[in-house]
């Protein structure tokens, strides 16, 4: 059966106290108030993930990346491999978040390799796709998805398609407080997954677990969590409040 996964974006938020106090607030809430079949996710900005790491050893909550290079190592100032990410402990890296592909130009084909150099590493990426309001407007948007979800994943054996987490996160839905309807949601969970069983058959498609984001808040979270084929959420705002953040895995 897929897993249900709550994942956290911190985005560039949160110094470092702050960071270890929403932890530590996150995994005792967590402890005490959830079922244990919800993963949650804390995706925290790189510069956290090493301390935040030691926090979560002993806890049922992972840790994520917001990024990673799609180089293995060498002359690129600045970025992060996902050979370091793997040697602090992190377990998943959200891949594809549409403020990468907008601000810093992430194109499908580099997220491919993106999505490689994660796998090789032992990640697990959490590849975002999404549609921009112009391209829902005209109803195109299952054709925008169908084709980042083609471009980047689509020439993944069997073996590594079987590990990849997906969020869909219709764009004018994100931090805007629109929040997509269930039904939205839905249809085109429903028809993402019809694409990954044309591909790769029904097994592999019921076992990807495809996480909705957009707004969500633990006032919506259930009417979107209880879709048959959403099976968790990408969370932003919602993120940096544990209370919030924990409510919407509660949700379930
Ligand atoms: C996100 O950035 O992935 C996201 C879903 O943000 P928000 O929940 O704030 O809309």
């Amino acid at each position: 059966m897929r897993k249900k996964i709550i994942a956290g974006n911190w985005k560039m938020n949160k110094t470092l106290e702050e960071g270890k106090i929403l932890t530590s607030e996150v995994v005792n809430m967590a402890k005490d108030e959830l079922r244990d079949d919800v993963q949650l996710v804390l995706c925290t900005p790189f510069i956290h993930l090493s301390n935040l790491q030691t926090m979560l050893a002993d806890s049922t909550v992972a840790l994520g990346a917001q990024n990673c290079s799609n180089h293995a190592s060498g002359a690129y100032t600045g970025e992060t491999s996902a050979a370091m990410l793997q040697s602090i402990g992190v377990d998943y890296v959200i891949l594809g978040h549409s403020e990468r592909r907008e601000y810093f130009g992430e194109t499908d084909f580099l997220l491919a390799e993106k999505v490689d150099i994660a796998l090789e590493n032992g990640l697990i990426p959490i590849f975002c796709c999404g549609e921009p309001l112009e391209i829902r407007e005209r109803d195109g948007q299952q054709a925008y998805v169908q084709q980042q979800i083609e471009e980047s994943l689509f020439h993944l054996s069997d073996e590594k398609f079987g590990k990849i987490v997906i969020a869909y996160e219709p764009i004018w839905a994100i931090g805007t407080g629109k929040t997509a309807s269930s039904d939205q949601a839905q249809e085109m969970h429903a028809a993402i997954r019809k694409q990954i069983t044309e591909k790769y058959g029904e097994e592999i498609a019921n076992n990807t677990s495809i996480l909705y984001g957009g707004s969500m808040k633990p006032a919506n979270a259930e009417e979107l969590l209880s879709c048959m084929d959403v099976d968790g959420g990408l969370i932003g705002g919602a993120s940096l409040k544990s209370r919030d953040f924990v409510d919407i895995a509660k949700s379930y």
